[in-house]
């Protein structure tokens, strides 16, 4: 890996962050708080929350075995993958190399942040081969962008390609893994002190069940989660998600109820969509959702809309034509689904 300050853009290296009131009062017991300009009323709405999120990423801590100090919270992943542009890639200069198809906020955020984003395709199994996404890059190559499980594919990338990615790249690798939860792969970050330039983002917005509370999860070096603590909001999660959050986390039994369940269910829903007549492959799914090939993708989409059931027409993206991306609902709403497919 190059050094961190040469993949980090020159002004946020030197970047002198915002100073708030509750980050410069630092934890002893006090009771008057006098700091903030806050309103002494309306509490607990009327106190600015944590900026660091001590009490989240304590028990995020001890569920995923990462120090806390290399937890970055934001607002839903969204904001950590921002964040890779914002910190490391300078406008209109470097570059970044994904695998594709993929997940599409990454190319808007390049776009939004006027930068190059290459394309290196998957083969015809959804499977990524390290030296062909090596060979993508050059001397202005930020950062590679992994997603495992795969979205919309579904499926878990190599972990023997992943990792030679990242321990021969001398930039940043992000893995994405929202969907760790239903894989039976372990999570990479688990690796995290192995690989000084790896970033792995998860959510709480899929098998943890909070989308609407907007929390994701990128887990780096303290050196890396430095510089995005320098560059986020500073109140960038609020207290109503973060206490949530805290509740959610505290039962992780219902959690790990709610993935059998839906493993069960797509294994069935699966087997039920290859009988089909309709369908014409089915491919493998490490996550919430499969990705089904038809013979007229938009034919079926239509239909589905017009009996108020909505899945992912994904039939414009590259290796996908005629695919359909179907998240597991509850067992009626997958009843529903197979039952308007099957009166075609
Ligand atoms: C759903 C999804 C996310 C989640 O994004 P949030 O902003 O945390 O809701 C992230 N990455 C991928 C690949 C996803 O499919």
């Amino acid at each position: 890996m190059k050094p961190l300050q040469q993949l980090t853009r020159p002004n946020i290296w030197s970047l002198a962050p915002y100073s708030s009131a509750r980050s410069e009062y630092s934890g002893r017991i006090a009771n008057v708080f006098l700091d903030a300009n806050e309103n002494p009323y309306n509490a607990p709405y009327n106190r600015y929350p944590d900026p660091l999120q001590h009490e989240v990423k304590a028990i995020l801590s001890n569920i995923k075995g990462v120090p806390e100090e290399c937890i970055f919270l934001g607002n839903g992943s969204d904001e950590a993958i921002d964040l890779v542009y914002r910190c490391f890639c300078e406008p209109g200069k470097d570059n970044v190399v994904a695998i594709c198809p993929t997940y599409g906020m990454y190319e808007v955020c390049a776009d939004i942040n006027n930068v190059e984003y290459r394309n290196v395709m998957l083969d015809e199994r959804y499977q990524i081969d390290a030296d062909r996404l090596l060979a993508a890059c050059d001397d202005n190559t930020k950062v590679i962008w992994l997603c495992s499980p795969n979205n919309p594919t579904g499926n878990n990338l190599d972990r023997e390609e992943v990792v030679k990615v990242v321990t021969q790249f001398q930039g940043l690798v992000v893995v994405d893994e929202a969907y760790i939860d239903f894989s039976n792969e372990t999570s990479i970050a688990r690796q995290l002190y192995k690989y000084p330039n790896l970033i792995v983002l998860q959510t709480m917005s899929k098998a943890w069940g909070s989308a609407a509370i907007r929390l994701g999860m990128a887990f780096a070096s303290k050196e890396i989660i430095d510089l995005y603590n320098k560059v986020k909001y500073p109140y960038n999660i609020n207290e109503l998600t973060q206490k949530q959050a805290l509740q959610r986390l505290s039962d992780t039994h219902a959690v790990e109820q709610w993935v059998k369940i839906l493993l069960l269910e797509r294994d069935r829903m699966m087997l039920a969509f290859s009988e089909l007549r309709i369908c014409q492959q089915v491919y493998p799914s490490d996550a919430n959702f499969f990705l089904a090939k038809v013979d007229d993708a938009q034919q079926t989409y239509d239909y589905l809309v017009d009996r108020g059931i909505i899945v992912r027409n994904r039939t414009r993206v590259k290796l996908c034509q005629n695919c359909l991306r179907i998240t597991i609902g509850t067992k009626d709403e997958n009843n529903e689904l197979l039952g308007a497919l099957r009166s075609i």
